[in-house]
C-alpha cells in the first residue's frame, strides 16, 4: 500500500531534490513544506510584518486567516509550484531576502499551527513524500519512512549558492553560508518543535554521496 515518507534535516541538504525524485519514481505526491513557511514570510514581508530588525508577531497572527497557500502542479516543471493567494511566488520564495527571514517567521507558534494543520490535511490518503524540519516528529509522527539529512555546511552552502547564481540572483557565497548556519541554530533552538532527528528516523549525510547512490538506498528502505 501507499505509505508516507518524511524527509527532514538542516538547510540545503539536498532533501527536495530526493523528494522529488522519490515521489516521481513512486507515484506519489510531493509537498515541499518549506516552500509554505516561505510564502507566509512573503506575505509578512510584503505587509511590513517583518524586516531584518522586527517582527510584528500579532498582526501577522492576526491576518493569518487571510493567507491562502495552494501548490498547483507545473507539468513542464514536473512538480507543484507555490501559490500565495492565487499569485504563483515560486521564484519570489526563494530569494536570499526571504531566506534570511524565514526563520523568524517559522518560529511563530500560530503559523506553525496552521501550516501543520494544512500539511497534515494533504497526507490523509498517504501516498506522500513531504520534506520539512519537523515532519517525522510532529506533522506525521507514524510516518511509515523517516529520513534525516545532513551535510557538510561548506557542501550545503556551496549547493545554494550555485542555485542562486544560476538563477541570476546577485548574491555572494559568504552571505549565503551565514544564511545556511543562522538558519540551522535559529530552526534548532526555537521552542515551538525545533529542528530535530526523530528517534526512528534513518540519517544520511549526503556530503561525500552521490544522488544516484543516495536515491538507491532509498528505494531499497521504501521496497522493505
Ligand atoms: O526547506 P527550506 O530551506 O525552504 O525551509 C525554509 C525555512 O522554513 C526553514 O529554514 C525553517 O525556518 C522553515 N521550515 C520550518 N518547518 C518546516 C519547513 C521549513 O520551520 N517543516
Amino acid at each position: 500500500g501507499k505509505i508516507i515518507i518524511a524527509i527532514d534535516g538542516f538547510s540545503s541538504t539536498g532533501k527536495s531534490t530526493i523528494a522529488k525524485q522519490l515521489a516521481k519514481e513512486l507515484n506519489y505526491i510531493y509537498v515541499d513544506t518549506g516552500a509554505m513557511y516561505r510564502a507566509v514570510t512573503l506575505y509578512a514581508m510584503k505587509n511590513n510584518y517583518v524586516s531584518a530588525n522586527h517582527l510584528d508577531s500579532e498582526q501577522l497572527i492576526d491576518n493569518l486567516n487571510n493567507i491562502k497557500l495552494s501548490f498547483l502542479f507545473n507539468a513542464e516543471l514536473g512538480f507543484a509550484e507555490m501559490f500565495l493567494n492565487d499569485t504563483n511566488v515560486e521564484r519570489e520564495i526563494r530569494t536570499i531576502e526571504v531566506s534570511k527571514l524565514v526563520s523568524k517567521v517559522s518560529a511563530i507558534s500560530e503559523v506553525r499551527k496552521k501550516l501543520v494543520q494544512e500539511q497534515q490535511n494533504m497526507g490523509k490518503d498517504k501516498g506522500i513524500v513531504m520534506d520539512g524540519r519537523d515532519i517525522g516528529t510532529v506533522v506525521f509522527p507514524n510516518a511509515e519512512l523517516k529520513l534525516f539529512m545532513t551535510a557538510s555546511a561548506d557542501k550545503r552552502a556551496t549547493r545554494r549558492y550555485k542555485e542562486l547564481l544560476d538563477r541570476g540572483d546577485k548574491v555572494n557565497y559568504e552571505e549565503v553560508l551565514f544564511n545556511v548556519q543562522e538558519r540551522d541554530r535559529i530552526d534548532s533552538t526555537r521552542k515551538d518543535s525545533p529542528l530535530t532527528k526523530a528517534d526512528d528516523a534513518i540519517e544520511f549525510d549526503n556530503s561525500d554521496m552521490g544522488l544516484n547512490e543516495q536515491f538507491e538506498r532509498i528505494m531499497s528502505l521504501v521496497n522493505d
